[in-house]
C-alpha cells in the first residue's frame, strides 16, 4: 500500500486553502460541505471566493502565502498556479506535519484527495495512487451508476435498527444475517421506494420471527449454536471476474472459507475481511485427506458458522462435492451449491477454442486422466473419428499414456491438440501441438499441472489466434 486511507472529521477545524483561482474555489466548496471552516489566502481572488467570504461563509487573507500561516490548521491545500509557492506551502506543511494536498501535484503532496462518491453517510473514496486521476474518475463513474440514491437511506435505516437489534439478537452471526436481510430484502425495497413506515413495520416483524427462531432453536439445542450451513462453491478457474455473483455473495457472508489448492488467491482475496481461512489444499502425498476436508465441513457448520467450501473451476466437475455433500447429509447439516465455470470450458474460452463447433464436433468429453488405468477404461473412437473434442483434466504427467491409447483407437497422428496450461490466469499458456507430438512438446515447454488437454480438430484454430480476453495469452506452436 502506498498510501493508508483515511476519513477526516473536519466539523469546525480549520482548513487552510492555498491559492485564490477557480481550483482553490472547488477545493474550499468541497471542504466547506465537509464542514470544515476554510480560509482562503492568496493574491488574486477570483469573484465567487469574494463573494462566499462577503456572506461569511470563508474567511479570506488577500496576500502572498508567508510559511507563519501554517501554525494552526488540520490540513492544508495548496493550490495557486506557481509550483515554487505550492513548493513553499508543501514545505511549510511538512516542517508542522500537517498533511496538505498539493493539488495534481503528488510529489509535493503528503495526501491526495480521492475522487468521492458521496451517499451520505455512506461515502467511497477511490484512488489511484495519484497514477491517474482520470481513472479515478472513470472508476467512480461506474459506481455512480452502480450505487442508486437509495445507498444513503439505507444505511440510515440500518443504523436506525442497530441498537434495537443488538437488545432482540444475542448471537452476532443472527445479527449479521438480519441486517443482511434488512439491506437486501423487502424492508430494502420499501426504503427505495420511500416508504419508510413499510420498511419499520417489516423491519420488526421480521426482527420478531428471527427471535422466535433464535429461542426454538437455543431451546432445542440445549445452549449450543444455531446449525450452520455450508455452501459449495465453484471459484472458477482462476480469473476472479469468472465467479458467479452468487458465489460472490456466499464469499461475503462466509465466516469461514475452506478453500483448496485451485482457487485462486484473487478470489479468496473477495471474502469477508474478517471471515477465517481454510487452506484444505490436498496436495500429493501430503496436506489435508478427503475425509479430513469433510469432519472440517462438519464441525464448523455445527459451531453455526456460514461455510464456504471453495473449489477450482466447478464443485461437481472433479472436485469431489459429491463426496462432501454426503457427509453433510449424513450429518443433517443444510447445504447448498453454487456452480462454477469448469477449466474445460474456460480453457477453450481463453484460447478461442469452440469445444463443440458443429463443424468438428458433436459431442465434449471431460474425462480425467490421472493414471494409465483410468485412460484403459475409456472407448476413444468417437474423437478419433473426429466426431468428439475430448478435455483431459489432471492428466499432465500421463500425456505419453494418452498419445499411446489415442493413437491405439486410430486417432490420426496429426489430430490437432491443445494443452491450455493455468486456464485464464496471467500466466496462461497454450501449447498446440498434435497427438503424435503431445507428450514431446507437453515435455519440451515443461507443462505444469493445472493444465487441460483438449483433443480434437476444434483445437486448430489455437494454433493461429490470439485471444483479448485472456490476460496474457502465450501460445506455443510445437
Ligand atoms: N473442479 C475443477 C477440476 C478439479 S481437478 C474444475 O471444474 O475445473 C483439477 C484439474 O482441473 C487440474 O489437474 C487441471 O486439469 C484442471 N484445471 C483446474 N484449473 C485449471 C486451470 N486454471 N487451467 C487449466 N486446467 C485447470
Amino acid at each position: 500500500m502506498r498510501y493508508f486511507p483515511v476519513f477526516l472529521d473536519l466539523q469546525g477545524r480549520d482548513v487552510l486553502v492555498v491559492g485564490g483561482g477557480a481550483v482553490a474555489l472547488r477545493k474550499a466548496e468541497t471542504l466547506r460541505s465537509a464542514g470544515a471552516r476554510v480560509t482562503v489566502i492568496g493574491e488574486s481572488i477570483h469573484d465567487e471566493l469574494r463573494a462566499r467570504a462577503a456572506r461569511g461563509e470563508i474567511a479570506l487573507v488577500e496576500r502572498c502565502f508567508a510559511a507563519s500561516d501554517v501554525a494552526a490548521p488540520w490540513l492544508i491545500v495548496a493550490a495557486t498556479n506557481s509550483r515554487d509557492v505550492n513548493a513553499e506551502v508543501a514545505r511549510a506543511a511538512q516542517a508542522a506535519r500537517i498533511p496538505c494536498n498539493v493539488v495534481d501535484d503528488r510529489e509535493l503532496s503528503s495526501c491526495i484527495m480521492p475522487a468521492i462518491i458521496d451517499r451520505s453517510p455512506v461515502q467511497i473514496a477511490v484512488s489511484t495512487g495519484g497514477t491517474s486521476p482520470v481513472l479515478a474518475r472513470l472508476i467512480r463513474e461506474r459506481l455512480e451508476a452502480l450505487l442508486d440514491e437509495s445507498l444513503g437511506p439505507l444505511a440510515r435505516f440500518a443504523d436506525r435498527w442497530r441498537a434495537t437489534a443488538r437488545q432482540v439478537l444475542a448471537n452476532v452471526t443472527a445479527r449479521r444475517q438480519y441486517f443482511s436481510w434488512l439491506l437486501t430484502g423487502p424492508a430494502a425495497s420499501a426504503i427505495r421506494a420511500r416508504r419508510g413506515a413499510d420498511a419499520d413495520r417489516l423491519a420488526t416483524r421480521e426482527l420478531a420471527r428471527r427471535r422466535r427462531l433464535a429461542d426454538r432453536d437455543a431451546a432445542l439445542a440445549e445452549g449450543s449454536p444455531a446449525a450452520g450451513h455450508v455452501s459449495l462453491v465453484g471459484a472458477g478457474p482462476g480469473d476472479p471476474g469468472l465467479l458467479t455473483l452468487k458465489g460472490l455473495r456466499a464469499l461475503q457472508e462466509a465466516d469461514v472459507v475452506i478453500h483448496d489448492r485451485l482457487a485462486s488467491p484473487d478470489v479468496l482475496e473477495l471474502a469477508r475481511r474478517d471471515a477465517e481461512r481454510i487452506d484444505a489444499g490436498k496436495r500429493p502425498g501430503a496436506g489435508a485427506t478427503q475425509s479430513g476436508i469433510n469432519a472440517l465441513l462438519v464441525e464448523h457448520a455445527r459451531r453455526g458458522r456460514r461455510v464456504v467450501r471453495l473449489k477450482g473451476g466447478d464443485p461437481f466437475i472433479f472436485g469431489r462435492g459429491g463426496e462432501e455433500i454426503d457427509a453433510l447429509r449424513a450429518a443433517g447439516i443444510s447445504f447448498d451449491v453454487i456452480p462454477g465455470i469448469t477449466a474445460a470450458v474456460a480453457a477453450g474460452a481463453y484460447a478461442a477454442i469452440p469445444l463443440t463447433d458443429r463443424r468438428h464436433a458433436q459431442a465434449v468429453r471431460l474425462i480425467t486422466g490421472n493414471d494409465a488405468a483410468v485412460l484403459d477404461a475409456f472407448d476413444f473412437s468417437d474423437v478419433a473419428a473426429g466426431r468428439e473434442t475430448l478435455a483431459v483434466y489432471m492428466g499432465v504427467a500421463q500425456l505419453p499414456a494418452l498419445r499411446e491409447r489415442l493413437l491405439r483407437a486410430g486417432a490420426p497422428p496429426a489430430l490437432h491438440v491443445a494443452i491450455v496450461e493455468n486456464s485464464s490466469r496471467a500466466n496462461q499458456r497454450v501449447v498446440a501441438t498434435t497427438v503424435d507430438d503431445l507428450a514431446a512438446a507437453a515435455a519440451a515447454h515443461r507443462v505444469s499441472s493445472p493444465a487441460v488437454t483438449l483433443v480434437g480438430s476444434v483445437t486448430a484454430s489455437a494454433t493461429a489466434t490470439s485471444v483479448e480476453s485472456a490476460p496474457k495469452p502465450i501460445v506455443l506452436n510445437a
